[in-house]
């Protein structure tokens, strides 16, 4: 589901779920069996070609159900579904609860003992699609390279204006509650001063970015860039806003000043080499774990830690990525910061 193109070989009838979970609910001509020749040409396309969407019948058990009947139908054992934490721990939920829809559905006369007998336990692979690199456990979500790649070519643009009229530029990013595009892009662009919401500022940071700024200015710079990441607060978790920095750099040092949003731009386009290495390799290793699985097993997301494919522990995953947002909101930012590192 939502990942489509990674099709699995290994004997296996391969399906695509159209539409994220609401495909699942729905079923019918949303649940299709795909073959090489429906998904060639995919790998290079940005996006996801067989859509994806919020459903919020999946999050209740009635919907489910009828996803669980739907997969019947088709006569679909296992899941492999690529979406962010939300979408991860729907499906965890689902593979939990399996064993009692199966019930449900011969309780409800909807199926007959004998139908849901080859379905006594679902198994789920989880693959991290976003472009903001927001989940614990991995060094990289895919989507996150292309998009950091697009925010430098966009950055790169500004940069030529920037410096023809000694301007400074202050560029939105987004990334939500994750500040890895952000800082990326400040290390890859050289910009003097990046905003990330795990690691703010300091409490006088107005005078401390002004300083560092007029400093590079002194040395010759004849451009500014500063990159605030949409999630971006102080260390009271108030919202830093592009403007409040424009404000700043254009009466404290009185440079021309001018806001970026670079918006939805940052998630277009066709992916770069890394991200259709990531998808295509997670993809496999996805299709290995379903393979191998067993009651036992607990769901895995595949993951990328040091350069090798790996599988972790999908429910932990999503906890650890939770208390990131926790440690934030109880303002211990060095929790944050740690709780990104992939392991
Ligand atoms: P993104 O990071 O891009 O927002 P996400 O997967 O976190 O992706 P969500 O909107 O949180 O996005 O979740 C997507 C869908 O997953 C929901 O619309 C819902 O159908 C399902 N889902 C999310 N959480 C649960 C849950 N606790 N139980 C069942 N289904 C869920």
């Amino acid at each position: 589901m939502t990942s489509g193109g990674d099709s699995p070989a290994s004997g296996c009838t391969s399906y695509a779920v159209f539409e994220g979970y609401q495909g699942l609910v729905d079923g019918g001509e949303m649940i299709r069996e795909m073959k090489w020749e429906d998904v060639r040409g995919w790998l290079s396309e940005g996006g996801t070609l067989i859509g994806t969407a919020r459903c919020k019948a999946f999050m209740e058990r009635p919907g489910r159900l009828k996803a669980a009947n739907n997969m019947i139908e088709k006569g679909i054992n296992a899941l492999v579904i690529c979406g962010g934490d939300g979408s991860l721990t729907g499906a965890d939920k689902f593979r939990n609860e399996w064993p009692s829809l199966m019930d449900e559905l011969v309780e409800k006369k909807m199926r007959t003992a004998d139908d849901v007998k080859p379905y006594k336990h679902l198994n789920i692979v989880g693959l991290v699609g976003s472009i903001d690199n927001d989940l614990s456990s991995t060094d990289a979500t895919i989507g996150c390279y292309s998009s950091l790649q697009r925010i430098c070519q966009s950055i790169d643009f500004i940069d030529a204006t920037a410096f023809s009229h000694q301007r400074a530029f202050v560029i939105e990013v987004m990334g939500r509650h994750c500040g890895w595009l952000a800082l990326m892009a400040g290390v890859s662009c050289g910009a003097d001063f990046v905003f990330i919401p795990e690691n703010p500022p300091t409490e006088n940071w107005e005078e401390e970015m002004c300083n560092i700024i007029k400093r590079h200015r002194e040395m010759g710079k004849r451009k500014t860039i500063v990159i605030v990441a949409e999630g971006a607060h102080d260390r009271k978790l108030n919202h830093i806003h592009p403007k409040m920095v424009e404000e700043l750099l254009s009466t404290r040092i009185g440079l021309d000043t001018r806001i970026t949003t670079l918006g939805h731009v940052q998630r277009g386009g066709p992916p770069c080499a890394y991200d259709r290495m990531l998808a295509t390799l997670q993809g496999v290793e996805a299709v290995k774990a379903v393979l191998e699985a067993t009651p036992e097993t607990v769901s895995p997301v595949i993951c990328i830690v040091e350069n090798k494919i790996v599988r972790r522990e999908l429910v932990k995953a999503v906890q650890l990525t939770q208390e990131v947002a926790k440690a934030i909101e109880r303002k211990d930012f060095e929790a944050a910061m740690k709780g990104r590192d992939a392991e």
